[in-house]
């Protein structure tokens, strides 16, 4: 079998090797449920790991991959049956525990959904941990009391992975969305087909301005960080919501208390990795309502295994567009 090994958490690299069951021996705890993997994905993380930079492999030697999907084959989990077509994003694996890189999976029942009705499996390794995070954003915005009629909403890191399922969502749900991009000379066309009604460059986001701005936005998914989530937070309306997921552009945040003590604007983080269960049967369950299939299918593409190391530089440079689905059956 074709399996992707990572390595150490400093110095490590990854390459793709033929190795038997017994390597997963002991993965899952307790009740670990056996997996024929029909599809993975690329996330930043997997980039990250595959190329053998730091943060993200936490053991060694390390099966990459936070995303899976595939068929049960054997469950030792009452709530799991052999057949049973099923999801896991986060969670630990790829990171802590063998992850989806690879034909085969032991995992811990504790985070593993069954695919919604009317979800391919292809489609929902599509969507993955970066659709499902994007979910959760969307989540957090309409528990902020973000409401269509109330302005615009603004996605950054929009032709990224969390960004472009952000977009088709939030412009499916009725929002109008403003898409924060660096490039939209490539990918306008693009941004505006999954539903952006707007396009502005990440170079104005990019340096810390004042604390309070121009009242832009009534609410914001960013997936960036640093400047460019500051002066989001700067820029939104009174009441309005504001999630953070992700740091492509940096982890720092130089803010200041003014939106929220002034605009009562809220900060909502957004962990996907270890998001309780009741959850996460929730947001698949829209992302299998509201996202246009269409839509996921035009963002998406799909590689064979061996091209993972490929893509991993692509994704750390900026360069994908949208999803990466891994076909293990290729
Ligand atoms: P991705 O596909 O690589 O997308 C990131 C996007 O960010 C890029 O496509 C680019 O969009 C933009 N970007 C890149 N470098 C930038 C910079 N220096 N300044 C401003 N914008 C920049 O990654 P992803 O899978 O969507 O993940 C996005 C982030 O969210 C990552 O940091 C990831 O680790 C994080 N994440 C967190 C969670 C969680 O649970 N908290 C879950 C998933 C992802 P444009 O080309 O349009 O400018």
């Amino acid at each position: 079998e074709q399996t992707v090994t990572g390595g150490r958490v400093q110095d490590h690299r990854a390459e793709l090797a033929d190795l038997d069951d017994d390597f997963l021996a002991g993965s899952g705890g307790d009740s670990p449920v056996d997996i024929d993997v029909l599809y993975s994905g690329i996330n930043y993380k997997d980039g990250l790991a595959l190329a053998g930079k730091p943060g993200v492999a936490r053991t060694s030697p390390l099966v990459p991959g936070i995303d899976l999907v595939g068929e049960v084959r054997t469950s030792a989990d009452a709530r799991f049956s052999p057949g049973d077509a099923v999801v896991l994003t986060g969670g630990g694996i790829g990171e802590s525990a063998h992850g989806g890189l690879a034909q085969r999976a032991r995992v811990s029942a504790e985070y593993l959904v069954k695919l919604p009705e009317g979800l391919t499996p292809g489609r929902a390794a599509a969507i993955g941990t970066a659709g499902f995070t994007a979910m959760l954003s969307v989540l957090a915005l309409e528990r902020g009391g973000v409401q269509t009629d109330a302005g615009r909403v603004v996605v950054t890191g929009s032709a990224g992975g969390v960004g472009s399922v952000a977009i088709a969502v939030l412009a499916k749900l009725g929002f109008e969305v403003t898409a924060v991009t660096g490039r939209a000379d490539t990918q306008g066309d693009y941004l505006h087909r999954l539903g952006a009604t707007e396009l502005l460059d990440r170079q104005e986001f990019a340096e810390t301005g004042a604390p309070l701005q121009k009242r832009r936005w009534a609410g914001g998914v960013d997936s960036v960080g640093s400047a460019t989530l500051a002066n989001v937070l700067a820029q939104t309306d009174d009441g309005g919501t504001v999630t953070s997921c992700g740091l492509a552009q940096g982890h720092d945040l130089p803010t200041t208390v003014m939106p929220f003590i002034l605009r009562g604007v809220t900060l909502a983080g957004i962990n996907s990795v270890t998001a309780p269960r009741a959850l996460r049967e929730e947001a698949w369950a829209r992302l299998a309502g509201d996202l246009p299939v269409e839509l996921l299918d035009e963002m998406t593409q799909e590689i064979a295994l061996g091209e993972v190391f490929a893509q991993a530089e692509k994704i750390l440079a900026g360069q994908v567009r949208g999803r990466t689905v891994v076909n293990l059956a290729s």
